[in-house]
């Protein structure tokens, strides 16, 4: 819906490695449809960024932390440049919430998120919001909303409004149990990287710490060994499910280059950093101590 506020033929500048969907519905229908045009950069590379500007740049398109390894955009420093050169700024704020990042305080125009993650927090809805600060985009983004019909249904926005009522409990929770788990398995011997924006040694620890109030709830994890090593390592778990998702209340663990990333080339993404042994942890509400169990116990198997 914030692509309806560009004209036809807009060209937008947007984070790389942004979440399939948006790289989807960008390449696959707008360009076709809009005659949009996309071009992807490191939003953190300032001269990349000038260098991608067109006349008819009019929008950046900002997610952060990135989905699956976890990278952060500097939000207050992209946000400046896009408003020295006119042009609109949307920050997908699904994975950090407003609980984490408040992008609207850093200068951002628009903040879009899937409330069908840690708003619900129940796995149970499907749903998205807009949110600005600016009236104008808000009547526009009105008009288009009511014009296309692309409402939640009302069964929809209640489970969004009850799962709102929890959100600082669950991601007080979850944010909590994320950095004890992404803690206790970064030196395990058979882990090869783990990927968490919390920890000290995420090399954006130091930007996570001015821009959000926690690493989030999604631990990202580098196996070492094979695919078939890994596909065992996922069936000994049993508080981790498997599952395309995030946000719920229970947690929950996502193989990238099968699910999210299934429709790119092994070229594509291991040029990413996303391998078969890749795995994405959305950390639910449950006991820490359980949920690291869980992990070694899966990982000590593999390992012995
Ligand atoms: C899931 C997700 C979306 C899309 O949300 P849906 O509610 O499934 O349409 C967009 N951006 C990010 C980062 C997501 O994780």
């Amino acid at each position: 819906m914030a692509l309806e506020l560009l004209p036809a033929g807009a060209h937008i500048i947007a984070m790389c490695g942004v979440y399939g969907g948006t790289h989807r519905l960008f390449d696959k229908l707008r360009a076709r449809n809009n005659g949009l045009s996309v071009d992807y950069v490191d939003l953190n590379d300032l001269d990349a960024v000038a260098a991608a500007v067109k006349p008819s740049t009019a929008m950046v398109w900002i997610e952060t932390p990135t989905n699956p390894l976890l990278e952060l955009v500097d939000i207050a420093a992209i946000c400046q440049f896009a408003r020295e050169h006119a042009l609109l700024t949307c920050v997908d704020n699904t994975f950090a919430t407003a609980w984490n990042q408040t992008p609207l305080s850093l200068g951002a125009d628009i903040v879009m998120l899937s409330t069908s993650k840690y708003i619900g927090g129940h796995s149970d809805m499907i749903g998205g919001a807009l949110v600005t600060a600016d009236e104008t985009l808000a009547k526009k983004i009105d008009f288009a909303k009511t014009t296309v019909g692309a409402i939640a249904s009302p069964f929809d926005a209640y489970l969004a409004l009850r799962g709102l009522k929890t959100l600082d409990l669950r991601m007080q929770r979850q944010c909590d149990n994320a950095l004890n788990v992404a803690t206790a398995l970064e030196n395990h011997p058979a882990i090869e990287a783990v990927f968490y924006p919390g920890l000290p040694s995420h090399p954006q620890h130091a930007l996570c710490q001015t821009q959000m109030r926690s690493g989030g709830a999604v631990v990202t994890i580098q196996l070492k060994g094979t695919r078939v090593e890994s596909e065992r390592f996922l069936s000994r778990l049993r508080y981790f499910i498997l599952a395309e998702s995030l946000g719920g209340v229970e947690s929950m663990i996502n193989h990238s280059a099968s699910m999210s990333h299934g429709s790119m080339s092994e070229e594509e993404r291991e040029a990413m950093g996303v391998f078969d042994t890749t795995f994405r942890l959305s950390v639910g509400i449950e006991d820490s101590r359980d949920l690291i169990d869980d992990l070694l116990y899966a990982l000590d198997q593999e390992a012995s």
